[in-house]
């Protein structure tokens, strides 16, 4: 089993916070789709078994023309075998879901949405200079469910200074109104060279609070599972049947295949690659042959410590069975490191190493004091 990714580097607007990689000028547009579909091509015999996901994402993928992205999947669909039941989801702004092009898009194998929403509020929209805003979140949920997309995944960001407790509980209690099956919230953080950091540093704007980012968690939990979501990973919600396979394949160590500029791959076991996060490049580098990425050949020690940070971050925790594999020392320094720590970020699992809400608000100290 494995995935398929493609990154389409390009965005309308620079979100303040984002440090993924993009361009707001669409210059090299062509070019790139180009190199995408040259690259698709050049790696498909990697695909050593049936695709069971693809996830576009980037930047913005929703700004692709009808045409541009069918001729993507012409590519995808001629080069790989996928699986007639795959989950194909794309990334969309709900500024580009009007109701013409989600109509293209209901025509399309796209099966799943993911919408940028990050908030119902405009404050919050502005203080993170999204491009859409709070009404065009509301309508794009609402026409996308009307066009027939029932598999809609929503983002939101909490711990913005902006958003008071009575505005994040409204965002939650929003989703669950209208009845989406599947959450990603992030706590808003701030990466070094964004223009949230610097407008930080020389004292523009309010920086996100420790304590309203604790708070927005927990209440964000609690809701949402009243209201039937499954809290599956640190950051992911999820009604029954509705857990991402795609962003699970990462999650379970399974092969997948990173396609554009920045993206990732993994071949399920030992290799690691990753394309270079600049358009001129990659398309230089694709058309010439070579030079477009890096790649790193793991060792135990990577394998045992990426095995530790991801399984960490989901609910199911790591798996005894599953860490006896890297042999019994490395699994009893766990346990043993683990005990060393507060007694509230652990449940009493002899099955299993799992952390509490508590403990998921400490996962970064965690994980980096279980694998020093
Ligand atoms: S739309 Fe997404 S990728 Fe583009 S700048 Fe905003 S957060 Fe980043």
């Amino acid at each position: 089993m494995s995935a398929l990714y493609l990154h389409i580097p390009f965005c309308r607007r620079a979100c303040y916070y984002c440090d993924f990689h993009f361009s707001t000028s669409l210059r090299t547009k062509p070019a790139v789709l180009k190199a995408i579909l040259l690259e698709l091509e050049s790696r498909s015999p990697e695909a050593t078994s049936r695709i069971q996901s693809i996830y576009f994402g980037g930047g913005t993928p929703s700004l692709l023309q009808h045409n541009e992205l069918m001729s993507l999947f012409d590519h995808i669909f001629h080069f790989y075998d996928i699986s007639p039941d795959a989950e194909i989801t794309l990334e969309a702004n709900p500024d580009d879901l009007t109701s013409q092009r989600l109509k293209e898009l209901r025509n399309t194998p796209v099966n799943r949405l993911s919408i940028g929403v990050q908030s119902f509020h405009d404050s919050d929209l502005k203080y993170m200079n999204r491009i859409h805003s709070a009404k065009d979140a509301e309508y794009a949920i609402k026409r996308a469910q009307d066009i027939g997309f029932a598999n809609l995944s929503i983002d939101l960001i909490y711990g913005i200074p902006t958003l008071t407790d009575a505005i994040w509980i409204d965002n939650l209690q929003r989703l669950i109104l209208y009845q989406v099956p599947h959450i990603s919230a992030y706590a808003l953080t701030i990466e070094e060279h964004t223009p949230l950091h610097h407008l930080i540093r020389r004292k523009k704007t309010l920086p996100p609070v420790e304590e309203h980012i604790a708070r927005h968690f927990k209440v964000m939990s609690d809701l949402l599972s009243h209201a039937g979501f499954v809290h599956y990973e640190i950051s992911n919600f999820a009604q029954p049947d509705y857990q991402s396979r795609h962003n699970s394949s990462y999650w379970t160590g399974l092969a997948y295949i990173g396609i554009g500029p920045s993206a990732h791959s993994y071949d399920g076991y030992s290799q690691r690659r990753w394309n270079v996060a600049n358009n001129v490049q990659y398309i230089k580098g694709v058309n010439e042959g070579g030079g477009w990425f890096e790649m790193e050949t793991l060792n135990e020690t990577d394998k045992w410590i990426e095995f530790v940070m991801i399984s960490l971050r989901r609910a199911d925790g790591i798996k005894k069975k599953d860490a006896l594999l890297f042999g019994e020392q490395a699994y009893e320094t766990l346990i043993k490191r683990s005990k060393d720590m507060s007694k509230q970020w652990f449940y009493d699992d002899s099955n299993a190493l799992r952390l509490t809400l508590e403990g998921m608000l400490m996962s970064d100290y965690i994980i980096l004091n279980l694998i020093k």
